[in-house]
């Protein structure tokens, strides 16, 4: 029996979310994102449960990227930031990975950098994030000298959007407006959508997607859980109850004192914390699953532990208590954390041990 937290990685799930995806979007190329550990699940291990699927997978970063192609992945990888001086463009080329360039500064580095071997680019074109890209005013003057660069063979157009999750909002029509008038004028191939994009906004889909949260099973969407997409949680966080005691009416709980029992009862012990990255700030009234119940968190979260009221659950030592996961959406829990999913599932640590089925 494991004593130690674990996440349990389900790639069936994995496989059915990414297929989710391509059912959105079914004339659309897919890039997975896996960023960030595959947010949080493990790189390489979804990387390899996906190559077979995906039409190609982005990473954020140069090491990410090189990590992928070292275990042997062979699809094209795009490293969304691009890279940031002479060194890291020289090795993403000799990796084969395809670049975003998304400021002037990169692409300078381009052009007065012959590459050996001929580069695959993402021009990132700015329509309303601000966080990166080549502002619309500059953007023909970019593809231009793009276009000219010898060891550039393959040029695409790629935007982001920053309110997608809100169909209600305005700024998605007006970036996915400005994205069009770009590109119109030119016969690359474009990527958009992000997983709201692919889930709500059909026009974003263009030529590649590039979903990462919903892979995961999460719904990016306000006021949306992740079954209204038919979305299987990938990851379920899972502890062992360590301790099982009574509790008197009115006995402080934890550290500080935050809760006290409101009646005589019993109080469950979690091993596991935040020190394994469950949020310490979640709220009064989260809740955890045990045997198919809920049972609500009391106290403040400590590093290794957490306590729960089992006045009302019958429990024993060893009993399996899941965080989130099946039977507990992690969007439920973003809520209570005053949170997004993406955080929790990249906040797991290092010291919860994944284990992977399918
Ligand atoms: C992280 C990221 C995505 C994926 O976003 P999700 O909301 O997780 O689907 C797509 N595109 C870019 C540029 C990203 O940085």
């Amino acid at each position: 029996m494991h004593w130690n937290p674990v996440a349990k990685v389900n790639l069936v799930a994995l496989r059915h979310n990414f297929g989710v995806a391509r059912r959105y979007a079914p004339s659309a190329k897919c890039i997975a994102v896996i960023k960030s550990q595959a947010y949080g699940h493990g790189l390489l291990e979804v990387a390899k449960a996906l190559q077979a699927d995906a039409d190609a997978f982005a990473v954020a970063r140069l090491s990410e990227g090189v990590q992928l192609r070292k275990a042997g992945v062979t699809i094209p990888v795009l490293l969304l930031e691009g890279v940031n001086d002479r060194n890291e463009l020289r090795c993403a080329a000799q990796a084969h990975l395809q670049i975003v360039v998304h400021q002037a500064r990169q692409l300078a580095l381009l052009l007065e950098n012959e590459s050996p071997v001929p580069l695959s680019c993402w021009l990132k074109l700015d329509t309303g994030m601000h966080r990166l890209g080549i502002p619309a005013a500059q953007s023909h003057a970019c593809i231009t000298q793009l276009a000219s660069c010898a060891w550039v063979d393959e040029i695409r157009l790629i935007t982001h959007l920053a309110n997608a999750d809100d169909v209600d909002d305005p700024a998605t029509d007006r970036q996915l407006y400005q994205m069009q008038e770009i590109c119109d004028h030119y016969a690359f191939e474009r990527s958009i959508a992000n997983s709201a994009g692919v889930l709500a906004w059909s026009q974003s889909h263009v030529d590649w997607i590039r979903p990462g949260l919903m892979l995961y099973g999460a719904s990016p969407m306000l006021g949306h859980c992740a079954a209204d997409y038919d979305l299987q949680p990938v990851m379920t966080l899972q502890a062992r109850l360590i301790v099982v005691r009574p509790v008197r009416r009115g006995d402080p709980v934890g550290y500080g004192g935050v809760w006290r029992a409101p009646k005589d009862g019993v109080l469950g012990v979690v091993g596991i914390g935040y020190g394994d990255g469950y949020p310490r700030h979640i709220q009064f009234g989260a809740q955890v699953l045990l045997k198919g119940r809920r049972a609500p968190i009391v106290g403040r979260v400590s590093m290794d532990m957490l306590t729960i009221d089992l006045s009302d659950v019958p429990a024993e030592v060893g009993d399996t208590v899941t965080l989130w996961g099946e039977g507990l959406p992690i969007g439920e829990v973003a809520v209570w954390a005053n949170t997004i999913p993406y955080t929790l599932m990249c906040q797991v640590t290092a010291r919860v041990e994944r284990h992977y089925h399918g």
